[in-house]
């Protein structure tokens, strides 16, 4: 889960507010040094995240670990890989067709 970060940019203060909104998106005002300016897009933070998950996937690092220093959840970790085709050795292509199932039985066989 990614929270949009509300500090300050310019004196990393937490003591600020909404400030209306322009451009489709809000504003902030800083109490403690009146810098105005636009809260980080939880889309911004989330793509700078996906990046570091990438990075660490490539140095073939676990997806728990990956987890742990990231915060990213386990399964957005899984998914990424998967869509990004994988990492380590290619998995064993799935065999959709199941071998005859003999021996069903047992049920009456005495
Ligand atoms: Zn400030």
């Amino acid at each position: 889960m990614v929270y949009t970060q509300h500090f300050c940019a310019k004196c990393a203060s937490e003591q600020i507010r909404r400030n209306g909104h322009s451009g489709g998106r809000a504003k902030y005002q800083c109490k403690a040094c009146g810098h105005q300016g636009y809260f980080q897009p939880a889309a911004v933070e989330k793509a700078r995240q996906y990046a570091q998950v990438d990075q660490l996937l490539l140095e073939r690092n676990s997806l728990r670990s990956i987890a742990r220093a990231t915060g990213v959840a386990r399964n957005t970790i899984a998914k990424r890989v998967k869509k990004s085709g994988g990492f380590g050795p290619a998995p064993a292509a799935p065999s959709p067709e199941k071998g005859p199932t003999e021996a069903v039985g047992g049920l009456g066989a005495r």
